[in-house]
């Protein structure tokens, strides 16, 4: 992964964020804080949104759709708990931020990430090549339905809301793994389950989260 230099008035702002994560306990893991560093944000938002990437907020991109707030990036990527070498699902590729701070995470393991928008899949591979990440595979397709192709995954991380977690989704997960989802209708929660030798139990849930849904043929389709 290329270092990208960063100008002083985005590390004045990146500085402030991680201070007001930090104090928050929102960003509590040294590794998520390093890859919040190397991975900056300004970097995978529109110009237009530039002046507000280092505000606590999710941001319009694309096709209606949005990067999510840098909070709930770290909560998400925290209880999913990824280590070196592991192989990830993310259903959402969006801005490819959060496949890039994956990538980071895993070093050399490996990202699938799954958009169903064809200018977001251009959007967020021209945000990782700036830093050269080849470890992340975006594909377009329907994410609702997994990306069976690279299953079984260690981790899996939906970043659209869904009613209920997709059954194949749960089905490429390996036992042992964790999967992490903003599960809900007009309010989410974020939920993070385990699948067992006896079956998937849960082990973390935190409210009032807002995402926007997932599509698809496990989603919402109006
Ligand atoms: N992780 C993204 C980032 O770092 O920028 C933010 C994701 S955004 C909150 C949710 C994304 O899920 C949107 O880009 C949306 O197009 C995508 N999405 C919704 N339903 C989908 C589906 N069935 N398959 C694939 N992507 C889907």
């Amino acid at each position: 992964m290329r270092k990208i230099p960063i100008e002083k008035k985005y590390q004045t702002a990146l500085n402030d964020l991680i201070d007001y994560l930090k104090n928050s306990r929102f960003l509590n893991d040294k590794k998520i804080e390093d890859a919040f560093r190397n991975i900056p944000r300004h970097e995978f938002v529109p110009v237009s949104e530039l002046d507000y990437a280092y505000n606590n907020e999710p941001l319009q991109i694309m096709k209606n759709q949005t990067i999510s707030q840098p909070g709930v990036v770290s909560r998400m990527t925290e209880w999913l708990d990824v280590k070196k070498g592991q192989k990830i699902l993310e259903i959402g590729t969006g801005s490819g931020w959060q496949s890039a701070i994956l990538s980071y995470l895993v070093g050399g393991g490996t990202v699938y990430s799954v958009e169903r928008h064809t200018q977001l899949v251009k959007f967020a591979e021209e945000n990782l090549k700036k830093f050269d990440i080849d470890n992340v595979h975006v594909i377009l397709g329907d994410g609702s339905v997994g990306y069976e192709k690279g299953s079984p995954y260690d981790r899996i991380i939906i970043t659209a809301a869904c009613t209920a977690i997709p059954l194949p989704i749960i089905d490429q997960l390996k036992e042992g793994g964790l999967i992490i989802a903003p599960v809900g209708n007009s309010t989410q929660s974020l939920v993070l389950l385990q699948k067992t030798f006896k079956g998937i139990i849960e082990i973390k849930n935190e409210s009032h989260y807002v995402f926007v849904p997932l599509r698809g043929k496990f989603g919402k389709n109006r």
